[in-house]
C-alpha cells in the first residue's frame, strides 16, 4: 500500500474544533500514515501563535518572569486538551516544560516545546504512536542535515508502525542538543518524513486552498496555480509567497515526491501540486506566477573597463563576504556591475561596505538606490514563447512604472524586475493583468 506523509500546523491545529477535522481527514484515508504536526497558530487574525509564545519565554530573567510569560502556551493547550475532551495529562507535560525551558535557557530547546506537546496530543488524538524528532532527525556540526543518519532513523522507527506523529520543526545537533529549523520548518521535517518512507506524496495542510498566481492582497481573487514544478515552486517562495518553507522541496525532490498543498478547512478543494519538472504538464499559460519583496538595496559600481580587469568582481564580492552580507542577485555590464542586497543586510555596515569597495577595485563611480523592490515572474513557458518579457515591460511601461534592474535568471524561468518599493503594488497588478487577465 502506498504511504502518504501529511503535515499539519498552524491554524489547522490551532484548537479543538479544527483538530476533529484534522482527525477526519486523517482517518479518511487508510495512506495517510505518517503525520508531521508543528505548534498550534493563530485561530483568529491577531491571536499569537504557540511558538511565538515560546520565544517570548526566553527573555524571562527568573522563575517568577517565566511562570508569566509561559502562561499563555499553559491556557493554549489546556483548552485544547478541554475541548477535545482528553483524558490526557497535560498539566505534568506543561510542568515538565516550564522546568526545562528554566534550567537549559537554550532558545532552540524553548522554540521546540510547541511541536513536542503538540505531537504528543495529536498522537494521543489518533491513537497513533509518538516519535519524537529528537530521536530521528540529525544535525551535523555545520548546522545542515544529517541526511545519512536521519534518513536511516526515520525509517528504522516507522518500519511497521501503522500510523505515527511525528513532531516537526526540531531535531538534534552534533552536540546532542535539540536544534530547530528556521521558522516555518516543520514543512521541511514533514519533507524529510516523506523521503525516508519513499511516499507516494506529502501532503501539506494549510488553511488554504493552494498556491495562487500572486498576492492576493494585492490583486483581488487571483487565480488558483493547480500545478507547479519544484523549480518554479523555489522561485516564487523565494520571492515571497510564503505557503510552504522554500526549503522544503530538497528532500522530496531527490525522490520525485509529489508535493500536494491542500487547504484544512476546504479538504474537499483539489490544492496545488508542486512536482518535478518531467511530471509537470504545463497549465497551457506563460507565466505560473508572480511574487515579490520589497526593501532592497542596489550599489551600482561603475569603471571603465572593469571587464578585463582579472578579478575584479572577486575583490568587490570578498568585501561583501568580509561583512558577512549576502547578496541576492549581480547584474552586469561591461563597465558595470550592481549588487542587489536586502537593505537589512547593510544596517550599520553601508557605509563600510562603500568604502571596501572603493578601497579594493578603485572604482570611478559608486552608487547607492535605496527602497528597492524586487518582482519576479515566473513560468515554465517563458522560455519557450516568443515576445513574453516583451509583453513585461509594456505592460510595466503602460502602468508608467520605472525599472531600475532587469534580471532573467539561468534557467529562463524567471524575470526579476527591481522598481521603488512605491511601485511594488502597481507592478504587480500591471503583470498579473497582462498575464492573467
Ligand atoms: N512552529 C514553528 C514556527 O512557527 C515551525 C513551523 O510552524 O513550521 O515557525
Amino acid at each position: 500500500m502506498a504511504i502518504k506523509v501529511c503535515k499539519f500546523g498552524g491554524t489547522s491545529l490551532a484548537a479543538g474544533n479544527v483538530i476533529r477535522s484534522v482527525k477526519s481527514i486523517i482517518e479518511s484515508d487508510k495512506e495517510r500514515r505518517f503525520i508531521v504536526v508543528s505548534a498550534p497558530g493563530k485561530r483568529y487574525s491577531g491571536d499569537t501563535k504557540v511558538t511565538d509564545m515560546l520565544y517570548a519565554c526566553q527573555s524571562a530573567r527568573d522563575r517568577e518572569e517565566l511562570k508569566k510569560l509561559f502562561a499563555p502556551v499553559r491556557n493554549r493547550f489546556t483548552n485544547i486538551i478541554k475541548e477535545l475532551d482528553l483524558s490526557f495529562q497535560i498539566e505534568a507535560l506543561l510542568d515538565e516544560a516550564e522546568q526545562q525551558i528554566f534550567l537549559k535557557k537554550q532558545e532552540d530547546f524553548t522554540a521546540s516545546r510547541g511541536e513536542y506537546i503538540c505531537g504528543m496530543i495529536m498522537a494521543e488524538v489518533l491513537g497513533a504512536k509518538f516519535i519524537d524528532a529528537k530521536d530521528v532527525i540529525f544535525f551535523k556540526a555545520d548546522g545542515t542535515l544529517n541526511d545519512e543518519k536521519t534518513y536511516k532513523c526515520v525509517e528504522a522507527a516507522l518500519s511497521g508502525v501503522s500510523r505515527a506523529v511525528i513532531s516537526g520543526f526540531y531535531g538534534t545537533d552534533a552536540d546532542g542538543n535539540i536544534k530547530t529549523f528556521s521558522r516555518g520548518g516543520s514543512d521541511i521535517s514533514g519533507a524529510i518524513v516523506a523521503r525516508a518512507v519513499n511516499a507516494s506524496v506529502y501532503e501539506n495542510w494549510t488553511d488554504v486552498s493552494g498556491f495562487l498566481a500572486c498576492d492576493p492582497r494585492i490583486v483581488d481573487s487571483p487565480k488558483r496555480v493547480k500545478q507547479i514544478s519544484y523549480k518554479e515552486f523555489r522561485e516564487l517562495s523565494y520571492m515571497g509567497a510564503d505557503l510552504l518553507h522554500c526549503e522544503s522541496v530538497f528532500p522530496v525532490c531527490k525522490a520525485n515526491i509529489p508535493i500536494l498543498i491542500k487547504n484544512t478547512f476546504r479538504p474537499q478543494d483539489e490544492g496545488t501540486a508542486i512536482l518535478p519538472t518531467s511530471r509537470y504538464i504545463q497549465s497551457g499559460t506563460t507565466v505560473t506566477g508572480i511574487a515579490g519583496k520589497k526593501n532592497f538595496t542596489i550599489i551600482f559600481i561603475e569603471k571603465a573597463n572593469m571587464n578585463s580587469e582579472a578579478g575584479f568582481m572577486c575583490k568587490v564580492l570578498q568585501v561583501l563576504s568580509d561583512e558577512n552580507v549576502l547578496i541576492e542577485h549581480i547584474p552586469s555590464g561591461i563597465d558595470t556591475m550592481s549588487l542587489v542586497i536586502e537593505s537589512n543586510q547593510l544596517d550599520g555596515k553601508l557605509e563600510r561596505v562603500i568604502e571596501g569597495i572603493k578601497k579594493a577595485v578603485l572604482p570611478d563611480t559608486v552608487r547607492v538606490s535605496k527602497d528597492i523592490a524586487l518582482i519576479a515572474t515566473v513560468g515554465y513557458g517563458m522560455s519557450s514563447s516568443i515576445g513574453t518579457s516583451a509583453r513585461l515591460f509594456k505592460a510595466i511601461a503602460v502602468a508608467n512604472i520605472n525599472i531600475r534592474i532587469i534580471e532573467q535568471g539561468s534557467s529562463e524561468i524567471n524575470i526579476i524586475v527591481g522598481v521603488r518599493n512605491e511601485d511594488y503594488e502597481n507592478c504587480i497588478r500591471a503583470i498579473y493583468g497582462e498575464f492573467f487577465n
